[in-house]
């Protein structure tokens, strides 16, 4: 019997050595390493400015920060997620208002988010699941109409592209943020990033991932005080949420594999929904016209007939070998958010989709035998349900 777990990272001999190098230099944390990286996922993704963190909680708690987000705001923000995306909102006392997705992208429905906007609205976070991006000229529409700001939360979304648009280049949204947790497209152990067009918005990003302190002798407030180097500025209330060169030298060895990590995961998608097209047991992911999709997941959903029986198909994949998943429980029928007043029935797409939804193994270390495994075992589950 195989183990294949629904994904896992790939790291090789040369990000090894790219490591060992960094851990050999005179600077492990804050060194030359991190500049680089933000550098290169800048240039990478065609945004004027990255900036590391040490998680991509981290980097949506900035970016929410930036964006002035407080305890008078609302986001607007969906419900299929991981708690991270709404939870970043609630640090800064600013509560998430969830709004139903589109059942086949699993993806946060444009056409929702206008009854959702209230006083307290300050901005839209879609987040582009399973890698497949929400609509972001659509949803870029309505934050300008009502002047919201719009923050992707692309953590299963790097490589993807959207109308022949890079995820990450900002062009719909004023921050875009993404995670480098071994399970996404690239690694760095822990880490994340926010990527951004609007150099306030980069200032404020920095400070904040370093105690509120700036030493950029542009910004500061009180000039007269800066007269000699030593002098620097805390402007507001920051955090220790950096990234150390150890982490960076592994970011910027993995983006450099990036095309051919989305390539794999494209074939192994491929493979796929050849094997699985029409089958009568459950429905495979779409990629809509628009869309070129990072494949962070392939989402299954149960068909009616096997809606109910998810629990019994998902432990039978299991003690088969293949290390299934469901994203994602709702995030406000979590008990902390039950505790906050959020009801069950809120978004009834969601709470169905994830009723239906398992996520199968795809990642770019995947063999040809270890899909054909993964394929062959699941008709087997099946076919004996
Ligand atoms: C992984 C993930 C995060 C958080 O990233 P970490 O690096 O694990 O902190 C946030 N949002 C989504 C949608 C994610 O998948």
């Amino acid at each position: 019997m195989r183990n294949i777990p629904y994904s896992h990272q790939s790291i090789d001999a040369n990000d090894i050595r790219k490591v060992a190098e960094a851990l050999k230099s005179d600077w492990i944390t804050q060194g030359p390493k991190v500049r680089e990286f933000e550098e290169s996922l800048a240039g990478y993704c065609g945004a004027r400015f990255a900036v590391a963190f040490s998680s991509g909680t981290a980097a949506l708690h900035a970016a929410y920060s930036a964006a002035g987000l407080s305890n008078e705001h609302e986001i607007i923000t969906s419900p299929i997620t991981f708690l991270a995306t709404a939870n970043s909102s609630l640090f800064l006392g600013a509560r998430p208002v969830f709004v139903d997705i589109e059942a086949n992208t699993g993806n946060i429905n444009p056409l929702l988010i206008d009854q959702a906007i209230t006083e307290q609205t300050k901005a839209i976070v879609p987040v582009h699941f399973s890698g497949h991006p929400v609509e972001l000229d659509e949803i870029g529409k309505i934050a300008k109409k009502y002047s919201l700001l719009l923050i992707e939360d692309a953590c299963h979304a790097l490589g993807a592209k959207y109308k022949n648009t890079t995820i990450g280049d900002c062009r719909y949204s004023d921050m875009v943020i993404f995670s480098f947790h071994p399970v996404k497209s690239i690694t760095t152990g822990e880490g994340g990033a926010v990527l951004t067009n609007n150099e306030e918005f980069c200032n404020k990003l920095i400070m904040f991932r370093h105690h509120g302190i700036t030493k950029d002798r542009k910004i500061f407030q009180n000039k007269s005080d800066a007269v000699g180097e030593w002098y620097h500025e805390m402007q507001c209330l920051g955090y220790n949420y950096r990234l150390t060169d150890i982490h960076s030298a592994l970011g910027i060895s993995q983006l450099r594999k990036i095309d051919r990590f989305i390539q794999r995961r494209r074939e192994i998608v491929e493979a796929y929904a050849e094997a699985f097209r029409d089958n009568e047991f459950f429905d495979t992911p779409v990629e809509k016209s628009y869309a070129k999709s990072a494949w962070h997941l392939y989402p299954i959903r149960l068909k009616d007939k096997y809606k109910r029986t998810k629990a019994e198909i998902f432990a039978k994949l299991r003690e088969r070998g293949l290390g299934v998943q469901v994203h994602y429980i709702p995030v406000y029928l979590q008990p902390y958010y039950q505790q906050l007043d959020y009801k069950r029935g809120l978004c009834p797409n969601a709470e169905d989709f994830y009723q239906r939804e398992i996520s199968i193994p795809i990642y770019p270390a995947m063999t040809d035998e270890d899909v054909n495994y993964v394929i062959e075992t699941i008709f087997s589950v099946f076919k004996k349900i």
